[in-house]
C-alpha cells in the first residue's frame, strides 16, 4: 500500500529526513515513536504531500507522489489524515465538517454524503452532535469527529499524528478506543504517537525515529521487550 525509498527532506541546510525506507502491507498497522523533532510529523506530511521531498520516492497504491498535481490529488483522495489539533472548521457543524470533502471533492450526492456522515458519526459514537458547532464539544468529541470526517472521504490509508497529545487525560481513551475499533476492521494505519499501550494492542510493527532516520523497526513484543538499539532502549526508559 504504502513503498517510500531512500526518502530525503531538507528544510533550508537541515537534513529533516535521512534516507528513510518504509514498506507498508495493506492493512497493516504502523506506530511512529521518537523524541519531538526527531521527523515525524514531517515523514507523515510527505506521504500525502503537505510537505514535499527532496530526494527519493513515495508510492501509494501503485500511484507515486511526484509533482503532477493529478497523481496528489488521486492519493489526497485514498489518505485520511487526523491531527494533533483537529483542524476542524469552527463556523460549521459537525454534519457539515463531514459533508464538505465528500461532496465537493468527491462529487457525492448530498443526500447520499449525509447518509454516510451519519454512519461514521455513529462508529465514532457521537451522531447526537451531529448539528453542534465544534466549539461546542470537548476535545475528545472533536477529535471523534476529525476521524469521522477523514473516515467520509472512504480513504484507503489514515495517518494520524499524535492524535491525542492534545486531549486532557480523560479523553485519551475515548478517541483510542474509536481508532482500536478502526484497526480492528482492517484500516491501513499510520500512527505517530506515545501511547504505547496502544502500540502493544494495535500495531503490527513499532517503529523508532530519531533525528529523522528510522533507528529500528520491530514488532510491539520485540520492540518493548528487546530493542537492539541503545538510541531505542534509553527513549524506551524515559516514557514508560
Ligand atoms: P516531530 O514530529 O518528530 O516532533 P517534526 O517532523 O515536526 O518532528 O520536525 C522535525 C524537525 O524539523 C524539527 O527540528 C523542526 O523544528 C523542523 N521543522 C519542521 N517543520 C519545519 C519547517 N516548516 N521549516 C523548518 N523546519 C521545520
Ligand atoms: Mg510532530
Amino acid at each position: 500500500m504504502i513503498q517510500v525509498n531512500d526518502l530525503n527532506k531538507w528544510f533550508g541546510d537541515f537534513h529533516v529526513l535521512n534516507s528513510i525506507n518504509l514498506d507498508v502491507q495493506k492493512g497493516e498497522r504502523i506506530v511512529i515513536c521518537g523524541p519531538s523533532g526527531s521527523g515525524k510529523s514531517t515523514l507523515i506530511r510527505c506521504l500525502n504531500h503537505l510537505e514535499a521531498h527532496q530526494r527519493g520516492q513515495i508510492i501509494i497504491d501503485g500511484v507515486e507522489l511526484n509533482e503532477d498535481v493529478k497523481n496528489i490529488e488521486a492519493i489526497r483522495r485514498e489518505v485520511g489524515m487526523v491531527f494533533q489539533q483537529f483542524n476542524l472548521f469552527p463556523h460549521l457543524s459537525v454534519l457539515e465538517n463531514c459533508l464538505l470533502a465528500p461532496i465537493w471533492v468527491r462529487k457525492t450526492p448530498r443526500r447520499e454524503a449525509i447518509e454516510m456522515a451519519m454512519h461514521y458519526l455513529e462508529r465514532v459514537r457521537i451522531p447526537e452532535q451531529a448539528d453542534k458547532y465544534p466549539g461546542q464539544l470537548s476535545g475528545g468529541q472533536q477529535q471523534r469527529v476529525a476521524i469521522a470526517r477523514a473516515l467520509c472521504m472512504q480513504p484507503k490509508i489514515m495517518l494520524f499524528d499524535e492524535p491525542t497529545s492534545a486531549l486532557d487525560p480523560e479523553m485519551i481513551k475515548e478517541v483510542l478506543d474509536v481508532m482500536v475499533e478502526l484497526a480492528s476492521s482492517g484500516m491501513t494505519m499510520l500512527c505517530v504517537t506515545h501511547e504505547m499501550g496502544f502500540a502493544k494492542t494495535v500495531a503490527d510493527r513499532v517503529i523508532f525515529m530519531d533525528d529523522g532516520q528510522i533507528v529500528e523497526a520491530a514488532p510491539p513484543r520485540d520492540f518493548f521487550t528487546r530493542p537492539e538499539q541503545p538510541r531505542t532502549r534509553e527513549f524506551l526508559e524515559q516514557i514508560l
